[in-house]
């Protein structure tokens, strides 16, 4: 538990109320509650903040210690009384303290080995929460997941990440329909950090030689249930005014801000490790980004115990795993043979190795002197786990990095997959969580990975599940109008508008939900290649379609901004206006809504290029279907009764080509068979065919795509083998 001071003056004077404790401790439970991000996956902590001030909540974006910063302690107890909190209170303090003071878990079972020697994981972003903005999407929230998961399961786990004090962009859209970014700087005194402390009690502050001088970083601490996060912060003295900014900003800058950032996440988090007197069993790489850690551990290697430097690669690699995230080429960091001079000649000099030495350990081709230097390439050669994140990216992930083992058939390519899921508690809604509750086992959340609990989703009555759907469908749509209503606010637009925007979307029509980042490849705009066609569906008579977007473009990706800009144009099309709505500044709070109220959601990458996707297996949770191309999780995800596949398994070589024909496919599932299904209704207005469906998809799905599983997985396939050092199968099959 963290022990920040409260700074907020006890008031001794103040007479306990008969049985209750006095305001100050009352404080100070709240603000140990918040103090553990162990609050953002258990409702009725959530409730309780909210209950505080709901509007004030709302307006902090859900940050419990924004809030009780604006509370005294006796203006906190007053309002604890009139809402008769003090019990909550109490009971979420008591049960917080019992979790972190358990032994009995999973872990301790199976995965004792790593009990006195942690696994360190390194990740470039971690989405926690939407008031901590140091993530930009999928990758960012499956950390998060992960670490909340390693949590849950008692996996003896560390986080290391950077602290972006700006974060990752705010989205809003000029009267044009572009995306316009803005960066706010974060309010540290907000966030649950703290400066994490040398065993001696001093903070840490780390240093990283370059050719150019020093980088400096201190640590920042932060728990997330039993899990130590920690993130390092370039805005220290001794650092230029400019590498003090070197890690402002989640993916902004250039080559040399990306290759900065990477040797500070890296070897500075190691170096970081070390001063925290932790001693890490396993390095777990969550992508390339992270791939220059292993050489700081290896002159570690060489510098205590001896060892040379082949040695201590054999060594390290044995202890290391590697995920790799993305098939697009453009996604894997890439840098030339200057900036790892730069960066890395000094420690390559403490490592005895030569230029070429090193530039070979990122080349596929070590003796191609034009090749640049890969992350993702060294991240496989210093690995021996190395995992796709599904089994068609691992397919795809073998092809594209075979030639590093040339004598190998494409198969025995040694790079596995564990396939994505997502953290259930925290991307359940609560009233799919109180249905749950009801019908399954008792503690069956403890259960949660096991297939045997989610087969009582078919005992559910199927018009207590659809109301329940329905209720948090309307919840959505508050949300939207209330978003888009604001959205016309900010833009100055006219009374008649921002009325129109309170009323958009209709609860009883059929409603699909696309968010995610507008990457080219996710062909956000495919459903519109036909706009007569689509017009005929979305304002058919009887069986309507509607469409809630949301999602930012990476502030270099101008085709992508095109892309958003056609959707929301769409507002002025008198044909789509109120049925076609884009929301802005699309990040965890606006997804939780989306993928807990949406009948539909909807995916169309450009296959394979989507190496999992998670966002689909959130809608799962919470009963809604997915529509998507068989890539990512899908492909092994869809079983023909669980939701609906857009096309078959096959791609062209020509991208035109492809989009044509997954854009007929997608039109074809959703007037064939999507429609269809919803407005099949029986004499009591129940469409008992999609009720079955959504059934199907929670029993079949939920279980597997869980990151319990997940992690359960990481655990046994490398974690456990890499902390023993035993296993000498290289791959995650
Ligand atoms: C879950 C989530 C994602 C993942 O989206 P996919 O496109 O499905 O990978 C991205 N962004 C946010 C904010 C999320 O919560």
């Amino acid at each position: 538990m963290s022990s920040i001071d409260t700074a907020v003056a006890s008031d001794a004077n103040t007479p306990l109320m008969a049985g209750e404790m006095s305001p100050q401790t009352l404080y100070d439970k709240c603000w140990a509650l918040a103090h553990n991000l162990w609050w953002t996956w258990h409702p009725e902590v959530i409730n309780l903040f909210r209950d505080l001030d709901p509007i004030r909540w709302r307006q902090l974006d859900h940050n419990p210690i924004a809030l009780l910063r604006e509370f005294t302690p006796e203006r906190l107890a007053t309002r604890a009384s009139e809402m008769v909190l003090y019990s909550r209170i109490n009971y979420a303090h008591r049960r917080l303290k019992e979790y972190m003071a358990n032994k009995q878990t999973w872990a301790a079972t199976h995965a004792g080995v790593l009990g006195n020697k942690p696994v360190a994981y390194f990740s470039a972003e971690f989405g926690l929460h939407e008031s901590m903005p140091i993530y930009s999407g999928g990758l960012g929230v499956l950390s998060g997941d992960h670490v909340k998961s390693a949590s849950g399961l008692g996996v003896n786990l560390v986080g290391i990440g950077l602290f972006y004090d700006q974060g990752y962009f705010k989205q809003q859209l000029d009267e044009t329909g572009f995306q316009r970014e803005e960066y706010l700087d974060t309010k540290v005194e907000n966030l649950p950090m703290a400066p994490a402390l040398c065993p001696d009690g001093k903070p840490i502050t780390i240093r990283v030689d370059t050719r150019g001088g020093a980088l400096f970083a201190k640590v920042w601490f932060m728990q997330v249930g039993r899990v130590r996060l920690f993130l390092l912060d370039c805005d220290v003295d001794g650092n230029s005014p400019e590498d003090r900014k070197l890690t402002s900003r989640l993916y902004g800058g250039d080559e040399r801000v990306r290759i900065r950032q990477e040797l500070v996440l890296g070897v500075g988090g190691v170096k970081a490790l070390r001063a925290l007197g932790i001693y890490p069993g396993v390095y777990h790489l969550n992508e390339g980004h992270s791939a220059f850690g292993p050489l700081e551990v290896i002159r570690e290697r060489m510098v205590d115990d001896g060892m040379s430097f082949d040695e201590a690669v054999r060594d390290v690699a044995r202890h290391t795993c590697f995920t790799t995230h993305t098939p697009v080429p453009a996604g894997h960091d890439r840098f030339g043979g200057d900036m790892i001079e730069e960066h890395l000649g000094p420690l390559r000099d403490q490592l005895g190795i030569s230029y070429d030495q090193l530039m070979g350990l990122g080349r596929v081709e070590p003796q191609n002197h034009s090749e640049p230097f890969t992350m993702t390439v060294m991240g496989l050669k210093l690995s021996r786990k190395a995992n796709a994140v599904s089994q068609l990216h691992g397919h795809i992930s073998r092809r594209m990095w075979a030639q590093l083992w040339p004598w190998r058939q494409e198969e025995e390519v040694p790079i596995g997959h564990i396939t994505n899921g997502v953290h259930i508690p925290t991307w359940l809604a609560q009233q799919m969580l109180q249905l749950y509750d009801r019908h399954f086992p008792a503690q069956w959340i403890y259960r949660m990975g096991e297939p045997e609990v989610w087969q009582h989703i078919h005992n559910v009555d199927p018009g207590e599940l659809w109301e329940t759907h329905n209720a948090l469908k309307n919840q959505l749509l508050a949300f939207v109008r209330r978003r888009v209503s604001r959205q016309c606010r900010r833009r100055n637009e006219s009374d008649d508008v921002v009325e129109a925007a309170r009323n958009v979307l209709d609860p009883n029509v059929l409603t699909i939900g696309f968010g995610r980042r507008f990457a080219t490849y996710k062909r956000a705009t495919l459903i519109m290649s036909d706009l007569d066609r689509l017009d005929a569906m979305i304002n058919n008579k009887e069986r309507p379609v509607q469409f809630v977007f949301a999602g930012k473009a990476h502030p270099k990706d101008e085709p992508g901004k095109r892309f958003i800009q056609q959707i929301a144009n769409l507002r002025h099309d008198p044909r789509f206006a109120g049925k076609v709505v884009y929301i802005e500044d699309y990040d965890m709070n606006v997804c939780r809504h989306m993928i807990q109220g949406v009948d539909v959601w909807l995916n169309n990458p450009r296959r394979p290029l989507e190496a999992s996707g998670t966002s689909g297996q959130k809608t799962v949770l919470n009963g809604g279907l997915n529509l998507s191309i068989l890539d990512g999780w899908w492909a092994e995800a869809y079983d023909g009764t669980n939701g609906f596949a857009i096309g078959r398994a096959t791609s062209h070589t020509n991208d035109e080509v492809t989009d044509r024909r997954d854009g007929e496919s997608l039109m074809q599932a959703m007037e064939n068979e999507v429609i269809p299904c919803y407005y099949d209704r029986d004499v009591d207005g129940l469409p008992r065919q999609w009720i079955k469906r959504m059934m199907m998809s929670i029993s079949t799905l939920a279980w597997r795509f869980s990151s319990h599983r997940m992690v359960m997985d990481y655990a046994r396939l490398c974690y456990v083998p890499a902390a023993g050092g035993l296993s000498c199968d290289m791959s995650v099959k």
